[in-house]
């Protein structure tokens, strides 16, 4: 597709990345940001939340059952999270791709997960898997209100 339309559109894919309790005690939610900043895309939204259980709950629901889910979820209580959507082309792949592959052990070096984590289980950080679940975290965690709209000028230079 080479349309304007089509490249607005292409652009203005959104994920939701999220610095985990860990990350932020660790003080990593600056570098974090960076690394999603340098990149090029586009900050959208941005709080510190201490989330309720049912609301982490309900965030993991996919993974209710699973064995680990009742040390997930209080690892997620264990602390604020840094919730924060990105937007920009490919944000949910390329998102996933900077964060790096769940277990820390299998993460390339360069990845966020491979520069600053051992393992599963404390891997500091979320990122949506697809558009779909980026839609459904987005609205799950932010408000219309919190996504923010704004003009970046920065975008000519980092799209053709
Ligand atoms: N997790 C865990 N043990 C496992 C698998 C997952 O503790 O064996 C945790 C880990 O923090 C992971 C989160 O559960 O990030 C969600 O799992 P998912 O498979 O969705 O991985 P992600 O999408 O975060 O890479
Ligand atoms: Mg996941």
């Amino acid at each position: 597709c080479h349309s304007d339309e089509c490249r607005k559109m292409s652009t203005t894919e959104r994920t939701f990345i999220a610095v985990k309790p860990d990350g932020v005690q660790r003080g990593l939610v600056g570098e974090i940001i960076a690394r999603f900043e340098k990149r090029g895309y586009k900050l959208i939204a941005l709080k510190l939340v201490s989330p309720t259980k049912d609301h982490l709950e309900t965030h993991y629901e996919d993974l209710k059952g699973k064995p680990f889910f009742p040390s997930l979820i209080s690892y997620m209580l264990s602390g604020p999270i840094a919730a924060m959507v990105w937007e920009g082309l490919d944000a949910v792949k390329t998102g996933r791709a900077m964060l790096g592959a769940t277990n820390p052990l299998a993460s390339a070096i360069g990845t966020i997960r491979g520069d600053y984590a051992i393992q599963t289980g404390r891997n500091i950080c979320h990122g949506s898997d697809s558009v779909e679940s980026a839609n459904k975290e987005i609205s799950h965690w932010f408000t219309e209100n919190e996504l923010n709209k704004y003009n970046n000028p920065l975008q000519s230079l980092i799209y053709e």
